[in-house]
């Protein structure tokens, strides 16, 4: 029986299904979450993407990831989807899509990249951009199971304009601490100048490197890979750190 479910779980996961938008929300100027009808989800684990194809009435076809945004108990997926410049797809699930459009996608995908309850003793999130998309998924998890780990979130962006699900954030979870990093704009009063984040932003948050926080790093290529080296060249362990990069490095 437990042998016949396994093979039927990867299916689901391995094959493209029809999702339908059921609500889409603004989380600021760029970025829109798109709540998903997939009648066969598997489930996932926080962390996770799907694939997302999209299909023009000629046949051409165009293929991204994007994370799960929602936790892996909530009744419809979630993607947060950032617009970027001249993207062919993002620009579409953001401005195009309409409320009963179907799109198709595959998934979960991904098993590095994740966090389950009880994971880790303390969890660092370092999140550029869209990248914060998979961390609130770990956000919301940790709240659905009640996990009472400390959290830390430092989520880069360039303007206050540009945060993510500000309200949710700011109603905040017993245990979870929420820092933003600017790095072009800040807001009145902020005496860190707007820029790129430095070995000083980690330092004056993050948990010293002999307590083994487990790091998850997100975003652009290039915030990823600077967030990293800094987290080793403070001394934290690179088996504690784990990345996943979205693509070409932003501002
Ligand atoms: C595992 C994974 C998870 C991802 N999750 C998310 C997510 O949750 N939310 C999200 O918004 N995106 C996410 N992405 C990025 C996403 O897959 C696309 O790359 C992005 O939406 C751009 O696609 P596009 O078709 O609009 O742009 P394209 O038409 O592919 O590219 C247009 C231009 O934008 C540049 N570009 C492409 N991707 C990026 C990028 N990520 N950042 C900056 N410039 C870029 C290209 O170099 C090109 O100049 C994820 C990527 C990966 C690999």
């Amino acid at each position: 029986m437990a042998r016949a479910a396994v093979p039927r779980r990867l299916g689901t996961r391995l094959r493209w299904q029809v999702a339908t938008l059921v609500e889409r929300r603004a989380e600021n100027e760029g970025a829109s979450t798109l709540v998903l009808d997939v009648p066969d989800w598997p489930g996932h684990l926080a962390g996770q993407h799907v694939d997302v194809r999209l299909t023009a009435e000629d046949g051409y076809s165009a293929q991204r990831s994007y994370s799960l945004a929602s936790a892996p108990d909530a009744r419809h997926v979630e993607i947060t989807v950032q617009r970027v410049g001249d993207g062919e797809v993002s620009a579409y699930l953001v401005d195009g899509l309409a409320v009963g459009d179907p799109m198709e996608l595959r998934g979960p995908v991904g098993g590095w990249f994740v966090w389950s309850a009880g994971q880790a003793d303390r969890v660092l999130l370092l999140g550029g951009g869209s990248g914060v998309v998979p961390l609130m998924a770990m956000i919301r998890a940790r709240r659905a199971a009640a996990d009472p780990t400390p959290f830390r979130l430092l989520h880069s962006v360039r303007s206050p304009a540009d945060r993510y699900y500000l309200p949710e954030l700011r109603r905040g979870d017993p245990g979870l601490t929420t820092e933003f990093l600017y790095t072009r704009t800040s807001p009145d009063g902020r005496s860190r100048p707007p820029g790129r984040i430095r070995q000083e932003d980690i330092t004056g948050f993050a948990w010293p490197p002999e307590t083994s926080p487990m790091c998850y790093v997100c975003g652009p290529t290039g915030f990823v890979e600077t967030a990293a080296d800094l987290l080793t060249g403070l001394g934290h362990d690179p088996d504690h750190i784990r990345t996943e990069r979205f693509g070409p490095s932003g501002g």
